[in-house]
């Protein structure tokens, strides 16, 4: 069970990525890496290159020397711990602190933000080498694989928002994260020769597994931007220039985006039919997910490039677990049947003893579905069990053992229907989650941080449809009698109060009691957005 990056060895000089510092060979990324490895394992204390799970926390821009970071901390034993750029530094350093990294990488733009987070934590800073970025790397000793006892060690631990409390580490194994890989591979019969466009952040798995190890994996070449901007997309994916992108995903906010920019710029009926016949004909296969597909998104991606929006179904504790079929019809709203070695149920809410009534299926395979008799196309919680589920939240052993039933399927808290022979998402238990743009916000977070404001005496932080975020974060609060505070205030005011400020009573206060909208429903008069 050898981890993602020992596959490099047998692609050698091919492409591996492409960057704004240009391109860059299955070779160099295994150089550049294990050359850090080794400095890694020195500073850490450890000459024999075998960390054990020592969190190797860092922080890269968009481009090669994030895969060396990566590639670094597993070469050494280690964990990565991936740090987004965007976050503000209280946020940093819950994470650093959170997972007890044992050091914090950082790119050659980001030494001087982490400089102060570090200095306050205590932690050792290890500046990227600036070779990592040129394309060429000199071999630094053998070509082959550290020895390590792969399968159950921790690899990667990526921070997800839940209805409880802060962010929690998911940790995922070199195994987990194996099978996350092949099985989208599998599925999407990635191959060698093809051609990624990458435009997505690289602290969630859609932009880290599905997008970069993925391709990766199976000596293909992905081309990253620094991050999404509409104009560029369109540009690579209309480029005939090589490598010709042939595969492209995002989150539906991207896809609408890239919409919004078609519409003000593609407006002439030759240019039109231009961008359709480039998509259909160089594209083999376009995915969505993070996050539900609206609909009118879907039919007008279609009219638009000819490619019906392969959608898919994943999270950050169990990787891709429900996916379209890639060559026969996509089902609009539906996230299709499971991944290979994915297995997955419904149980209603009130499970009768003799048996949840449940449809089950085994390998992804169709043909071994089993319906247990009396099942009806009920919605109820969605249930995942196989190899890419998480071994554990990070030193939080009874949220772990909470988020599993007894025999050991992993609860999402999302809420499904089996129906027609598909998956269909219908919602989710709690109305405490938001999906904004593909990120999962708490809604008890956002209420937590503006409930310490001092003119506010009540909120409820809801989702509020929106055709381009999936859902925009909305708050509806009660003032104390007398104060006015601007929607342009209360802004300002958070921005200068990440929520990692929010003093360790209020963060344990419970929100205030009181009915919880659903999902989807609009409030009625003025609110504050
Ligand atoms: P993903 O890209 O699959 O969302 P992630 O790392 O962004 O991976 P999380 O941030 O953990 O994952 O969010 C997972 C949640 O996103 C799921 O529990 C579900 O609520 C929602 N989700 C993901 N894909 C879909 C989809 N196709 N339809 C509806 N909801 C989805
Ligand atoms: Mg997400």
């Amino acid at each position: 069970s050898a981890p993602v990056f020992s596959r490099a060895l047998a692609f050698g000089d091919r492409i591996a990525l492409v960057d704004q510092h240009g391109r860059h060979t299955y070779k160099d990324l295994y150089h550049h890496s294990l050359r850090l490895s080794r400095e890694l394992c020195r500073l850490l204390g450890c000459a024999g290159g075998d960390l054990q799970e020592e969190r190797v926390s860092f922080m890269c821009s968009n481009d090669v020397s994030y895969v060396v970071a990566q590639w670094a901390s597993w070469m050494s034993g280690g964990v990565a711990v991936p740090l987004y750029r965007k976050h503000p530094q209280a946020e940093l350093e819950y994470v650093i602190r959170d997972s007890r990294s044992a050091v914090v990488l950082a790119g050659r733009e980001y030494v001087e933000l982490l400089g102060p987070v570090v200095g306050r934590l205590g932690v050792p800073l290890l500046p990227l080498p600036p070779t990592v970025y040129g394309a060429a790397a000199e071999a630094p000793g053998e070509w082959r694989v550290p020895e390590q006892n792969w399968r159950d060690r921790g690899a990667m631990i990526i921070y997800t928002s839940g209805t409880t409390g802060r962010p929690k580490g998911v940790l995922s194994t070199h195994h987990n994260i194996r099978a996350m890989v092949t099985g989208l591979v599998h599925k999407w019969a990635w191959t060698k020769d093809d051609v990624i466009l990458h435009s997505l952040p690289l602290h969630h798995v859609h932009g880290v597994v599905n997008k970069l190890l993925c391709p990766l994996w199976v000596g293909a070449t992905c081309v990253m931007l620094p991050e999404f901007s509409a104009e560029l997309v369109w540009e690579k994916l209309l480029s005939s220039e090589a490598p010709r992108i042939n595969v492209f995903m995002a989150v539906p906010t991207i896809y609408a985006k890239l919409m919004d920019y078609y519409d003000k710029h593609f407006t002439q009926p030759h240019v039109q039919d231009f961008v359709r016949a480039v998509c259909e004909e160089k594209i083999r296969l376009m995915v969505s997910g993070s996050a539900a597909l609206p609909l009118p998104v879907l039919e007008k991606w279609q009219r638009v490039t000819g490619h019906t929006l392969l959608e898919r179904y994943g999270m950050t504790e169990i990787g891709m677990a429900l996916s379209n079929p890639l060559t026969t019809a996509r089902t609009p709203g539906s996230v299709g049947t499971p991944l290979p070695g994915v297995e997955v149920r419904i149980v209603s809410e009130n499970p009768k003893k003799e048996g949840y009534p449940y449809v089950l299926h085994a390998e992804g395979n169709e043909k071994e579905t089993k319906v247990t008799p009396g099942f009806t196309e009920k919605e109820g919680e969605l249930l995942v069990r196989g190899p890419s589920v998480f071994r554990e939240y990070w030193d939080k052993p009874e949220e772990t053992r909470n988020a599993f039933t007894c025999d050991g399927w992993f609860k999402t808290g999302d809420t499904a229907v089996f129906k027609d022979g598909r998956y269909w998402i219908r919602g989710r238990t709690s109305v405490d989650i938001i999906k904004s743009g593909g990120y999962k916000i708490s809604a008890l977070e956002v209420e937590r941080l503006l409930l310490a404001h001092p003119s506010i005496t009540d909120v409820a932080v809801i989702g509020v449809p929106d055709m381009t975020w999936g859902q925009r974060v909305t708050a509806v609060v009660t003032l104390q009698e007398g104060h006015s505070l601007s929607h342009r205030e209360l802004k300002e005011w958070a921005r200068h109060r990440p929520w990692a400020t929010v003093t360790s009573s209020q963060a344990g206060m419970k929100p205030p009691a009181r009915a919880r909208p659903r999902a989807g429903w609009a409030p009625p008069g003025p609110v504050l957005r």
